[in-house]
Order: C-alpha cells, then structure tokens, then sequence
C-alpha cells in the first residue's frame, strides 16, 4: 500500500511538472503508459486435437498466437495437445474447474454434459458453414449456446469450421441402408444417434485414437473431417473407399471455451481480443481447408487409389427420415435443448429458401456447359 501511495504521489508529481514545463495532460498519459510495469496474464489452452494438428490443431494454435500478438503480450496464451496436460475428451472439465483458462474442441463431444451442446457443432442434413456463422452472430445461436453452458461456468466462442466434411471410411461398399447394421463406426454427435438408428454402433474416439481403433478392428468404420485432415492420419491405409456427402457434419463449427471466471477477470480490451480472436480463426481456418481439402482429394485418389464413393439416394433420403425423428426426440429430452432445437430450425428453414435462389441455384449454374 505503501509503495503504491508513493508511486501515485510521484505521478502525480510528474504530471504536474509535465504541465508546468509546458507539457499537457496527453504528453502525461503517454509518458505513463511508457514507464508503467506491464502485467502478463498467462493462459494454457487445452486442446481435443493432437499438437499441431493440420487445420484443428494449428486453428488452436493461431488463436493463440492472435491473442497474445494483439495484446501486445500482455495474455500471453500457451497451447497443449491432446494428453499433453489433459485428455481429449477431459477439456471441458478441465476448463470448467479451472486447470485450464481456455480450450479449444467440439461441442458435440460433451452432450453427456449437454444435450443441447451438440446443435451448435453439427446437425446431419442441417446448416452448412455459412449458415453456421448466420445463425450464431446474426440468428440468435451464440446467445443460446452461452446459455447451455453457463452452467458449467464457461463462455463459449465459435473458433473455426472445417466446412462440409466427407462421409467416411468403409471397408465394404455401401449399396443400402442394410448394409450399415452391426457396423462399429467413429461418428460423434447427432450423425451418431442416427447412425445407430440406422443399424449400425456409434462409437465416440477422439481423432488421435482413430487410426489405431481402425487397425486393430476395434472400428470396422470412420468419418474423421475431410481429405485434409484424413490423408494426415493415413485413413487411406485402412480403409478402402471413401464416402461422400458429409451429411452428418454439413459445417461443423469448432469452439474456444473459456473459463468464465478468467474472462471476466480480463479487462474489456483483452475480453474484446480474445472475442475477436475467435472470429479472425473461424474465417481462417475455413479458408485453410478449402485451399487444402482439393490438394488432398487429388492425392488421396491419384497416389493412394482410394475408391471414392458417393452414398445412394436411398441411404441418404432413409438417413435424412431418421434424421428429423432423432433431431425431434433430442430436442424433447429438456427444455434448453428444445429452445436451441426451434431456434436452429427456424434460422435453417428460412436460409434454405434463400440459398436455394441464390448458393444452390448459383452452384448449379456453375456446373452446366
Ligand atoms: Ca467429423
């Protein structure tokens, strides 16, 4: 208190002096900011994605890198792969209680927690990523998605999308919905539900645990992201064909969760920052995977002879008929989910109509001759 009182005692000397000597009340201000000590809050994000991770991992890691360079240092964020501090599927407790001030992963992976967090990283046959980032900053979705987890004493923040994902990785060809009964597959979320629905099990790995789960046929099956992210596990190695549309992530939204007793701390300034940090790695990561997604297709087909394949109508429109009746059925299980459920579909029933007269018709357009 001491030191304090004298620190401001000599300040206040100094601006008097600045005054006096014909400076002014800015020339004071600035000579402070100058000479006053800077405070360094440090922060450990925890990840779900194994370190440096193309497009997950190295999205953590550009948040990280944009906070602590537009704050000029002053939070200075640290990044930890999967298992590094915790385990992938532990950053939300982990966040939660406090080991971690931030991380960075998937909603869907903790509807064990919540069942209404799975809406905001994918619904099957749901909004794509444009549509996405509509409903969430413009439709009302980040207001509810605060809401789920307040709770848990988080503040979630949208953080990336890997746009439209791949439909997986089959050892068998899919010619009928029959032919996913029994079938163990790696499929979080909503995807999953109906997955199960469909015959097949539904199994939650996280992405560093499936390449290995694959080998030892503990998964006769996978959807991981998208060519991208796939040839960088080797998904091409065990598996034989490779399943297009992605109708169980149309445009899956990554998330930063913060401890919300950490942002509150920060100053306005610094809560702004790592706000706009996330939106500046949500639009860079989506540009990321569509620069690399092509890159990689190629790849995997002309160098590996993956055998790409695309599900018959029948199993997509019988999947897209379990779909509404497992979206309906989650959506009743509590009242926060129910909410987030009407809110979702009445932002995705509205979008449709419009990208129907202009994304759809437009990509349409672009593929006659
Ligand atoms: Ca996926």
């Amino acid at each position: 208190m001491k030191v304090t009182r004298l620190r401001a005692l000599m300040w206040a000397l100094l601006s008097t002096l600045l005054v006096a000597c014909g400076g002014n009340q800015e020339a004071s201000s600035v000579a402070k900011t100058a000479q006053q000590p800077q405070q360094v809050i440090k922060w450990k994000m925890v990840t779900t994605w194994p370190k440096n991770f193309p497009g997950l991992g190295t999205g953590a890691n550009y948040m990280a890198k944009a906070i602590t360079e537009m704050s000029g240092g002053r939070l200075e964020v640290k990044v930890y792969g999967a298992n590094e501090l915790v385990g992938a599927l532990e950053v939300f407790d982990a966040v939660s209680r406090g080991t971690a001030e931030i991380g960075h992963g998937a909603s869907y992976y903790w509807k064990g927690k919540s069942v209404a967090a799975q809406f905001f990283t994918a619904v099957p046959f749901g909004m794509n990523a444009q549509e996405m980032a509509g409903w969430l900053y413009y439709g009302g979705g980040m207001e509810l998605w605060e809401e789920v987890y307040e709770p848990f004493g988080l503040v979630p923040l949208a953080a990336g999308n890997t746009g439209t994902q791949m439909g997986g990785w089959f050892n068998k060809e899919i010619n009928s919905i029959e032919d996913l009964k029994g079938l163990k597959m790696r499929i979080p979320g909503l995807g999953g539900e109906v997955f199960s629905r469909a015959g097949g099990v539904s199994v939650l790995v996280p992405g560093g645990e499936i390449f290995p789960s694959m080998q030892t046929g503990a998964l006769d099956a996978t959807e991981w992201v998208g060519p991208y992210n796939d040839l960088a596990f080797g998904l091409h190695k065990v598996a034989k064909y490779y399943y297009y549309p992605g109708w169980q992530e149309p445009g899956p939204i990554l998330e930063a969760m913060v401890n919300k007793q950490a942002f509150d701390a920060l100053p306005a300034d610094l809560q702004a920052i790592v706000r706009e940090a996330a939106k500046a790695t949500h639009m860079d990561m989506l540009a990321n995977y569509t620069a690399e997604n092509n890159r990689a297709l190629r790849t995997l087909v002309n160098e590996h002879g993956v055998q790409l394949r695309k599900f018959p109508d029948e199993v997509i429109s019988k999947l897209r008929e379990i779909s509404a009746q497992v979206l309906e059925e989650e959506a009743a299980k509590d009242p926060i989910t129910q909410k987030v459920y009407e809110s979702f579909k009445a932002f995705n029933s509205q979008v449709v109509e419009w990208h129907r007269i202009s994304e759809k018709a437009y990509l349409e357009a672009r593929e006659e001759d």
